[in-house]
């Protein structure tokens, strides 16, 4: 995996456009500028745009620098961008209130172009790197899809979105059928293509937002899908079953097929407050492994009681 190499967007908020001007001006060579004329678009455009950084001036009518700093401060989409204040006020106190409010950094105005550019660059640059690393750290080095602790996040935030919604929500616990004999057959380099190949051809399986396809660990893998009932589950383990026999990966020691198979315990519920997610992993295992006992090369859905 390598850096992302685009441009940095970089949110420029002044109540005076000619503030927003002269800054966007100077800051141009590094990135796309956005602007914003006041605190509530700022938000916004924070939420909606994803700006790598802001530059945001203290003083404004409505809602002054601090507030917005505030708010996007509170609000985990927004949290994570780095803000910078910049301020006509060279005083200390209010360069403390900003960094203690979550700033990064603080500039004054007039702005010094060359201490300005400077700034912003180093600040870009570490969040280029805070990025990457939040990324490669939800993603499993093999198959390149989302990991056990991805899973574990998003199955958690999909988990109190069902239970507040009251809404149905499927999971597919899935295990490759014999994959020891696999390695000892075709030695442990195969096994690591088989599972890449396997891992690509199930996250191209799901199509809606709320979907996701994660390695659970060794040759398990997981699926979460929201608003998913009983035969949305099948339909999509049926997709599965599919796309992964289409890759007619083969699998000559397998007493259930001549190529590459998966068994899987689906399973489908109502989420109340009495359950927890980890029992619902706990169901899906029970039906992956009578999956198992059954023949494999087959999904079984977990009996509601
Ligand atoms: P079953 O059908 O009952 O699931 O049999 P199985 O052989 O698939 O199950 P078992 O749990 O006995 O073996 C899992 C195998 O998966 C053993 C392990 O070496 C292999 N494995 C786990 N992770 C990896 C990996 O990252 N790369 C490779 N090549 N093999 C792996
Ligand atoms: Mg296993
Ligand atoms: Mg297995």
């Amino acid at each position: 995996m390598t850096l992302p190499d685009s441009k940095p967007k970089i949110l420029v908020v002044d109540d005076e456009p000619i503030n927003v001007d002269v800054l966007g001006g100077v800051l141009s060579s590094l990135g796309e500028i956005i602007t914003a004329n006041s605190g509530r678009a700022a938000i916004e455009i924070c939420e909606t745009n994803k700006p790598d950084i802001v530059l945001l001036d203290v003083m404004m009518p409505q809602m002054d620098g601090y507030e917005v700093c505030a708010a996007l401060k509170a609000n985990d989409g927004t949290r994570d961008i780095p803000v910078i204040f910049v301020t006509a006020l060279a005083d200390e106190t209010d360069e403390a209130r900003g960094i203690e409010m979550g700033a990064i950094d603080y500039l004054t105005k007039p702005v010094n172009a060359i201490i300005a550019i400077a700034r912003v660059r180093n600040h870009l640059e570490l969040k280029k790197y805070r990025d990457y690393l939040t990324k490669i750290a939800f993603i499993d080095g093999l198959t390149g899809i989302p990991n056990r602790r991805r899973f574990e996040e998003h199955f958690a935030a999909e988990w109190q979105r069902a239970r507040r919604a009251e809404t149905t929500m499927s999971l597919i616990l899935m295990d490759i059928d014999q994959f020891k004999i696999y390695n000892d057959t075709y030695g442990h380099q195969s096994g690591d293509s088989c599972l890449t190949l396997v891992g690509q051809a199930l996250a191209k399986s799901t199509q809606r937002p709320g979907d996701m396809v994660a390695r659970y660990g060794g040759e398990e893998f997981v699926a979460v899908l929201p608003d998913t009932g009983k035969d949305g589950v099948i339909k999509m383990a049926q997709t599965i079953q599919k796309n992964v026999a289409a890759l007619q990966i083969p699998h000559e020691g397998s007493s259930a097929s001549d190529f590459v198979t998966f068994s899987m315990g689906l399973v489908t519920w109502k989420i109340t407050g009495e359950n927890e997610p980890k029992m619902m992993v706990e169901a899906a295992d029970k039906a992956l492994y009578q999956a198992k006992e059954d023949g494999r090369n087959r999904y079984l859905l977990s009996p509601t009681d």
